[in-house]
């Protein structure tokens, strides 16, 4: 017997081993797995290449498991290794710098496994010692034991062994017993090992006998040696692919479509992406992409490796040019990651395209699915933007899809102002803003329906990305002024008569919190309603953005801000003015006289005044201007006391009111009672 002490440089590498790696430590099974896979493919190779002349027989790689004794064994029929080969690879490890790269990576298990080609070592993650029984493939080779307690101090022996290959016997730490449990392990090896190219037993088989399981002859294989994303695209089905969909994500709904990824220059890489139906954010989370390296599962976190929004993908990526030893910053500026990112982009972004081309109807009866990804990746990877603009689709309120190409050539001809500007036209919901719609239908106008998650997000973008366009939600004016196409020939009333009717009806409005009314009258024709309600596009979009914005909170105090246009073309609207006139004409008389004397005073004054510098005008001239100008206020405050009186009572401003209110659902509570009585009224 041998024995000797591995060589480490720095200092016992096995408790830091343990500590570091301690939340990480069930890999010890992926590593010694994938070992023994390592050296089974290797002895097939050389099989191949005639190196190895003897019987491969059965290769299945056997993980075994005794509770009694505390070890869990991992048996090959691989190469084997001579005891120079284990001195070689085995005892000779170099740590130097071990101590900086720990402290830098310790959170990083795969990074520090990756660095230290630790795969071997990681057994003392869960071992109190660890036995290897090994024989070469060659002939007469002296099979050896080598045993190690986790001090640096080993053993080596010669020993018996029937067969070639290497079994790892592992003793679990006391504090590590979770492992010896079947169904631990059993979770572990389907984890890690599912696709392992190599088969894998764990146990026998096990068959209902007399309502009792009782193991088989046969051995339980865990693996899948040649999944779905290995095989050639040309001999899969559409089955294939959604039962192996299935397999990985058990609980989730049909996918919507596929990508079968295959490179192999510049790296190399393969996979297969789903699309899946996305039910709400809890889905986002939970399924994720899980990535191989050569069919060994490493994680299923991929962020860094692929842009964000194809987190939101499902499926496979196997490549073992995603270098995983090193930490995840210094992953996204590896070129090969950057290559790969691109790569898959660009794969979805043409798979994409070829089911619009290819399948319109289908992809279009898809698009609500597809849409909040789609927009995702527009709106967050530019080269993704540049894409799907070929495919991605607008939907008008009558559920229609258009490209932005297509929907660009519908509403050139009527939607295009007099400075040359395209005017999208959009609603966020059909049924609060219907006769917004109808109006804008009415004119001749399409309408697009803008009710996703993303919409208001997409909105900017396109705004930044289309030239001469803008958006406005068709609410956000009256429609005359969305789309501004010549000079208004329409007869303004005149000043005074506009004031009347605005201080009418402004005294009315009613009281609703955190929102301000602003009265304006226009003549929009005889056609259209008597009162619109319209809320300004950019207040709107700064109060929206605040809500998600924090730093913006400065709009989101704000009142939300309406403008109530009174159509003055209408026949209602004519005569509450005709009525106010008639019935304020007395008590407006004696006011009009007295503010018309204050204003030729006022005028008169500012007049001497103009050529005067300040420190030449008398004290007493400035005194009574400032004087003037209180009374000319208190006289207008008079007036709109005497248009309050009379608005007070007139039940057609009152109804018109309540009815442009009812139409915004900002009718509410005592209001709308009572304009509940007066619709009764005034029926009878
Ligand atoms: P890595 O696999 O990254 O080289 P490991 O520490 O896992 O690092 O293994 C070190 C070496 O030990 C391997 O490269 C291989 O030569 C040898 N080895 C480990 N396990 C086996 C095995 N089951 N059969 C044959 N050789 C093995």
């Amino acid at each position: 017997m041998k024995t000797g002490n591995i060589g480490v440089t720095t200092e016992n590498i096995f408790p830091i081993i343990k500590k570091f790696l301690y939340s990480d430590h069930e890999i010890f099974l992926r590593e010694l797995v994938s070992n023994a896979v390592d050296a089974t493919q290797k002895l097939k190779t050389y099989a191949m290449k005639g190196d190895f002349k003897g019987e491969l027989g059965d290769l299945t790689v056997h993980v075994s498991l005794d509770k009694e004794a505390g070890t869990i064994t991992i048996s090959d029929r691989g190469i084997g290794m001579t005891a120079e080969e284990i001195d070689k690879y085995i005892n000779q490890i170099a740590f130097s710098g071990a101590n900086d790269f720990l402290e830098k990576y310790k959170n990083d298990a795969n990074a520090i496994i990756g660095h230290f080609g630790l795969g071997f070592y990681s057994a003392f993650m869960v071992a109190k010692s660890v036995d290897i029984v090994t024989r070469s493939y060659r002939d007469e080779a002296q099979a050896v034991k080598w045993s190690c307690d986790g001090s640096p101090e080993f053993t080596l022996e010669e020993v018996e062994k029937a067969d070639r290959g290497t079994d790892i016997i592992l003793h679990i730490d006391d504090d590590c017993k979770e492992f010896l449990e079947e169904s631990r392990l059993s979770a572990l090896l389907t984890k890690y090992c599912r696709f392992l190219p190599i088969s894998i037993a764990f146990g026998k088989k096990k068959d209902w006998k007399d309502g009792k399981q009782v193991e088989t002859d046969e051995d339980n294989i865990i693996n899948d040696t040649t999944p779905l994303w290995t095989r050639t695209p040309s001999e899969l089905t559409d089955e294939d692919y959604k039962k192996f969909y299935r397999d990985l994500y058990p609980m989730s709904d049909e996918p919507l479509f596929w990508i079968h990824l295959n490179v192999d220059y510049p790296f190399n890489l393969t996979g297969v992406l789903y699309f899946p139906k996305i039910k709400s954010n809890i889905d986002l989370q939970k399924n994720k992409i899980q990535l191989y390296c050569n069919q060994v599962y490493v994680t299923d976190s991929v962020e860094g490796i692929v842009p964000d929004f194809l987190t939101l993908l499902h499926g496979v990526i196997d490549s073992p040019d995603i270098p995983l030893n090193v930490s995840r910053s210094y992953l996204q500026s590896d070129s090969n990651v950057k290559k790969i990112s691109t790569y898959i982009t660009k794969k979805v972004a043409d798979r994409l395209n070829g089911i619009f081309k290819d399948n319109r109807k289908e992809f279009e009866e898809k698009w609500n699915d597809l849409k909040l990804f789609i927009n995702y990746g527009m709106l967050t990877e530019e080269s993704f933007y540049d894409k799907a603009k070929q495919f991605a689709l607008f939907t008008d309120t009558e559920g229609k899809h258009f490209t932005y190409e297509e929907y660009k050539e519908l509403i050139k001809g009527e939607q295009t102002d007099k400075e040359g500007n395209l005017i999208y036209l959009y609603a966020t919901d059909r049924d609060e803003q219907y006769t917004y719609i109808e109006a804008a239908q009415q004119k001749g106008y399409n309408v697009l329906l803008f009710d996703g998650q993303l919409d208001t997000a997409m909105l900017n973008l396109y705004e930044q990305k289309m030239e001469k366009s803008r958006f406005s939600r068709v609410d956000a004016d009256i429609i005359d002024n969305l789309i501004v196409k010549e000079d208004k020939q329409r007869v303004e009333l005149p000043a005074e008569e506009k004031e009347m009717l605005t201080a009418a009806f402004k005294s009315q409005m009613p009281e609703v919190k955190k929102t301000e009314f602003h009265v304006d009258a226009q003549p929009l024709g005889n056609s259209s309603a008597p009162i619109i309600i319209t809320q300004s596009e950019y207040m709107r979009r700064m109060k929206e953005m605040a809500a998600i914005n924090a730093g913006m909170s400065f709009y989101g105090d704000m009142p939300d801000m309406y403008t109530l246009i009174l159509n003055t073309d209408h026949p209602l609207i004519q005569s509450v003015l005709t009525a106010e006139k008639e019935q304020t004409a007395d008590s407006l008389r004696p006011i009009n006289e007295e503010t018309a004397t204050l204003k030729a005073r006022e005028e008169a004054l500012e007049a001497s005044h103009k050529s005067m510098k300040d420190e030449e005008i008398p004290s007493a001239e400035k005194d009574e201007l400032s004087d003037l100008h209180t009374k000319i206020h208190e006289q207008s405050h008079k007036r709109e006391a005497i248009f309050a009186d009379f608005a007070k009572d007139n039940n057609v401003l009152h109804q018109l009111i309540d009815l442009a209110l009812l139409q915004n659902g900002m009718l509410k509570g005592e209001a709308l009672s009572r304009f509940i009585k007066r619709s009764v009224e005034m029926i009878g």
